[in-house]
């Protein structure tokens, strides 16, 4: 491991708090180091308060921030006397403890400060980094882990035993540093779950974190424990229905586990596919976490094949064995899925919280490879995981809750989501918690967002080969679809019928009504697994009840496409899918209006361009937004009884009413 300090980044930090920011974000960038929240920091230093006192203050990491991304406001400033006192109590509970931390702090406003807060305040160096870095939990996680350590490290370190992070683990330390600490000590370590490093400057402190992890990754090197192993790069993907379908029974067994939609994100690349076939995998992967945090995105063990309800049975019982009655048990459903077909499978309530699951088991599945190389895999006893992941501070943020929004743990694909509606419907639909599978011919569909639920594909919806390409993609990112809108369309040059080429005639059909049924064929067999049933929202037009002159192919195509959703919503009522149809009219912000069509539409109702704008009972001017908002809404519980409804978006339509 390489120290990423430089003189010059450094040398821009004016104090300690900047400096505290600066080498925190050192280590989060290194994910060998912490994952996700992982890890903390603090720096001791005084302020002068509003009396002008001088106040010895520790700023230590506040929770909810990541190492990688933290700032000066991630700080949060305890006053450090009574983090002393604190620690010298016989007993505290960790509710309580939280408490007594946020009356330490000086700013009301900070976040609160990491549960590690004390045991920061009584090692006594300035500038204290923790981490639990990849290779120093492969070392303490295998047989003869603490002798290896102690033979590595020798007095550099002080050793503690696996305590459970809180205050239990401030108090131990509280006794056990002083007793061990000498002239030579440059770190502390807490077997099988991580180290900690301190110095008087923010560089001292920050590099002999990187030396340590160092000698560490020399140790597993020297042992044969680290091989270059398989690449992260995908294998070439099929583009199987049956593959498809198997993954979108998968997550909605695991869904309906959970009690809510999740989503499955799955991996087939080389790396993944050579863990989960390993011969030894059923006994490695479930000895538990690497580091006991993990256990809060990872849940304890992964599911090895598929069955998940012997999965979640297990899990009852894991709970009733270690659990008492004033525990609320969390879900049975596992986050972790290993499967000799799909590699490494990750679930989460959202995209990124399976994105964030991901990284972890990637660190976790190489952790154990290198120790099982070493000579053995040991993670801690199930007890003490129980404990972290059923830690009542954990628990209560269960009983918190708070609703999340009304798609989350759903997905959805949207065609034509370069531009206009299929943008607006993308944007509804990601802001009521959707992850979103957009669809364009325009490459501009693939930065629309950067964002771990959206994922945006070129693709040509006349080709079948590519609406079969992108459904698989799409599965493979969230685990199945639950939600079709399909609103890509043309609206050919205004012709009257005399003069309409059957080139015109044919390439409306195929883009505004053929790929449609292609799309709904295919996403049918998906739709009908979606847990809380599928729904189709068709953008259908105005022109479907009044068509107008000179329109003839694209009214037809939309005829014909209203005519197929209801035959639709017929046929797949039974299987619980809903299909309904928005009749938009004169929406003037999308690709589909040029100033020229707007100009010939108008003349041929002869009124001027601004009335045709307006031209409707309400004279209000419909924007994307409206029609995208609506799409998303009828997704939604609010129409979770409606099916083959025609709604129009139009401000009222004297030819329809
Ligand atoms: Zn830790």
């Amino acid at each position: 491991m390489k120290s990423r300090w430089s003189d010059q980044d450094a040398g821009r930090c004016e104090g300690d708090l900047a400096l505290r920011v600066y080498t925190s974000r050192l280590l989060g960038a290194e994910p060998s180091l912490v994952l996700h929240g992982g890890g903390n920091t603090s720096v001791k230093s005084s302020i002068t308060n509003l009396f002008g006192e001088a106040e010895n203050v520790i700023y230590v990491k506040g929770s909810g921030w990541d190492l990688e991304t933290i700032e000066a406001a991630g700080f949060s400033p305890c006053r450090m006397q009574p983090l002393l006192a604190l620690s010298k109590l016989e007993t505290l509970s960790d509710p309580q403890m939280a408490a007594e931390l946020r009356k330490s702090m000086t700013e009301v406003s900070a976040p609160a400060p990491s549960v590690e807060a004390i045991l920061h305040a009584i090692l006594p160096a300035r500038f204290v980094d923790h981490t639990h870095a990849d290779a120093v939990l492969t070392m303490t996680n295998s047989p003869d882990g603490e002798q290896r350590v102690r033979e590595l490290f020798g007095d550099r370190l002080v050793y503690i035993p696996y305590v459970m992070p809180g205050f239990k683990l401030a108090r131990l330390c509280a006794d056990l540093y002083p007793a061990q600490a000498g002239r030579n000590t440059l770190g502390m370590l807490l077997l099988k779950h991580g180290l900690f490093t301190f110095g008087e400057t923010a560089k001292e402190s920050y590099e002999r974190m990187i030396d340590l992890v160092s000698m560490a990754e020399g140790y597993l090197v020297r042992r044969g424990a680290v091989s270059a192993g398989p690449s992260k790069r995908s294998v070439t993907e099929s583009t199987s229905r049956e593959l498809r379908v198997d993954i979108a029974a998968l997550r909605r067994v695991v869904s309906d586990t959970a009690g809510s939609p999740m989503i499955l994100s799955v991996h087939t690349d080389a790396e993944a596919l050579a863990f989960a076939t390993r011969p030894d995998i059923g006994e490695i992967s479930q000895q538990g976490p690497a580091t006991p945090d993990h256990v809060i995105r990872t849940k304890r063990i992964p599911l090895v094949g598929r069955d998940v309800a012997a999965y979640a049975s297990a899990y009852r019982e894991y709970f009733r064995g270690l659990g008492n009655a004033s525990l609320t048990m969390l879900d049975p459903a596992p986050r972790v899925l290993l499967d000799p077909e799909l590699g490494l499978g990750t679930v989460g309530r959202t995209a990124k919280d399976a994105a964030i699951v991901e990284d972890i088991y990637r660190h976790t599945m190489q952790i154990i490879s290198r120790a099982t190389a070493l000579g053995g895999w040991e993670a801690l006893p199930a007890r003490d995981v129980f404990d972290v992941e059923y830690w009542d501070l954990e628990q209560a943020k269960v009983r918190k809750g708070g609703s999340p929004p009304v798609l989350t743990g759903e997905v959805a694909l949207v065609t034509g989501a370069a531009s206009g509606i299929g943008k607006a419907c993308v944007a509804s639909l990601l802001s009521r918690g959707a992850a979103v599978v957009a669809l364009d011919r325009s490459a501009a569909v693939g930065s629309l967002y950067r964002r771990k639920d959206y994922l945006g594909l070129t693709c040509d919806v006349a080709s079948e080969v590519e609406i079969s390409r992108a459904l698989e993609a799409g599965v493979r990112a969230f685990g199945g679809l639950d939600m079709l809108v399909l609103n890509a369309g043309i609206f050919p040059p205004s012709a009257p019928v005399s003069a309409l080429s059957s080139d015109t005639w044919r390439q409306t059909m195929s883009i505004n009504l053929d790929a449609n049924l292609v799309l709904l064929r295919e996403s049918h067999p998906l739709l009908k697994l979606s847990p809380r049933g599928g729904r189709v929202v068709i953008i259908g037009s105005k022109n479907v009840p009044a068509p107008g002159p000179g329109a003839a192919a694209y009214s037809a195509s939309k005829a014909a496409l209203q005519q197929l959703a209801r035959v639709v919503a017929l046929e797949w009522g039974a299987d619980r899918i809903r299909v309904n149809t928005i009749h938009p009219n004169a929406v003037f912000d999308t690709g589909l209006w040029t100033p020229e069509i707007i100009s010939a539409r108008a003349a041929s109702y002869g009124v001027s361009v601004d009335e045709y704008r307006t031209n409707n009972v309400l004279k209000v001017e419909v924007a994307s937004r409206d029609v995208g908002e609506l799409a998303a809404e009828l997704c939604g519980p609010l129409f979770a009884k409606t099916t083959g409804a025609q709604i129009p978006v139009d401000g009222g339509t004297i030819r329809v009413i």
